[in-house]
C-alpha cells in the first residue's frame, strides 16, 4: 500500500488517501491542543502511545463483535484504517464526574454516577462542540435515529468492555468519547481511544493518568502516557 496525498491535518493525525480503494494512512502527531485549541504544546511520543493503544483498543473491540475502522498497525506511528464518512458527533460515556459534566452541574470530581451517562456533542470547533440531544440529531440529520440507536448501543457496550479491560491494569474509567464513521451503509467505530480522549486514573491513587495532566499543568506528561500504554500492553 502507497501514502497518497493528504486528505485532512487534524489536530492529533493527519489523514492520507492511499492507493488502495477503501483505505486511508492515519499518521499520530505529537501536537496535543485543550480548551477548543486555546492551549497548544506537544507531548513527546504521544504519536506512538496513541496509535499502539487505539490499535490494541479496537483489535480487542472487534474481537467482542464491535466493528471498527482499525486495519493493522504500518509503523510506530501510523495504521491504515477503513475510509469511514465520519458522523458529525462526539459521543460521551461517563461513569464518574469529571470535567465539564463536574463543571456544569456542580459536582465534584470523582462523584460515581449511578448509571452511565451518554451525551452528544456536534463535532464543530467554531462552536466549540455544542452539546445535542436526540431531537437536534434528527432535526439537523446529522445521523438517522437508527444510527443513534445503535451508536448508544455500542457506546454502552464499549464501556463495559473498557471498563473491565483497565480496571484489570489498575485504571478507572472515568469518562471517554468516541466518534463513529459509516463504512459499506454501516456504522462502525472509528477516530481513536488514548489518553487524549478517555479519563483515566490510577485505581489505587486516584492519580490522573490522561490528558488532563496536560490540561492542567500537573507535570509527568510523557511519562504518564507511557505508563499507560505499558499497563494496556500488559
Ligand atoms: N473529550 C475528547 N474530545 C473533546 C471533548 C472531550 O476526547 O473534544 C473527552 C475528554 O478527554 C473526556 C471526555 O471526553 O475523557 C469528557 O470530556 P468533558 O466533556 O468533560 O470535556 P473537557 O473537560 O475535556 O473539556
Amino acid at each position: 500500500m502507497n501514502k497518497l496525498e493528504m486528505l485532512y491535518e487534524g489536530k492529533a493525525k493527519r489523514v492520507y488517501k492511499t492507493d488502495v480503494k477503501g483505505r486511508y494512512w492515519i499518521e499520530y502527531k505529537d501536537d496535543a491542543t485543550a480548551f477548543n485549541g486555546e492551549k497548544k504544546g506537544q507531548i513527546l511520543d504521544k504519536g506512538i502511545v496513541n496509535n499502539k493503544m487505539s490499535a490494541l483498543l479496537f483489535q480487542m473491540l472487534e474481537l467482542e463483535s464491535i466493528p471498527t475502522h482499525f486495519e493493522g498497525l504500518l509503523s510506530d506511528r501510523e495504521q491504515v484504517v477503513k475510509a469511514v464518512e465520519i458522523l458529525p458527533l462526539e459521543v460521551i460515556v461517563r461513569n464518574v464526574a469529571a470535567g465539564s459534566l463536574a463543571k456544569r452541574l456542580g459536582l465534584e470530581e470523582g462523584v460515581i454516577m449511578k448509571e452511565t451517562v451518554l451525551e452528544f456533542c456536534y463535532k464543530n470547533d467554531e462552536l466549540g462542540d455544542p452539546m445535542i440531544n436526540d431531537y437536534h440529531i434528527a432535526a439537523m440529520g446529522y445521523a438517522t435515529k437508527d444510527q443513534v440507536e445503535t451508536i448508544k448501543n455500542y457506546a454502552l457496550k464499549i464501556n463495559t468492555l473498557l471498563q473491565k479491560f483497565f480496571i484489570e491494569r489498575d485504571l478507572k474509567l472515568i469518562d471517554f468519547k468516541l466518534e463513529f464513521g459509516t463504512y459499506d451503509g454501516k456504522v462502525i467505530l472509528a477516530d481513536e481511544i488514548s489518553p487524549d480522549t478517555c479519563r483515566l486514573w490510577d485505581a489505587n491513587t486516584d492519580k490522573k493518568m490522561d490528558k488532563d495532566r496536560f490540561r492542567r499543568d500537573l507535570g509527568d506528561v510523557e511519562s504518564v502516557y507511557q505508563e499507560v500504554l505499558d499497563r494496556v500492553q500488559k
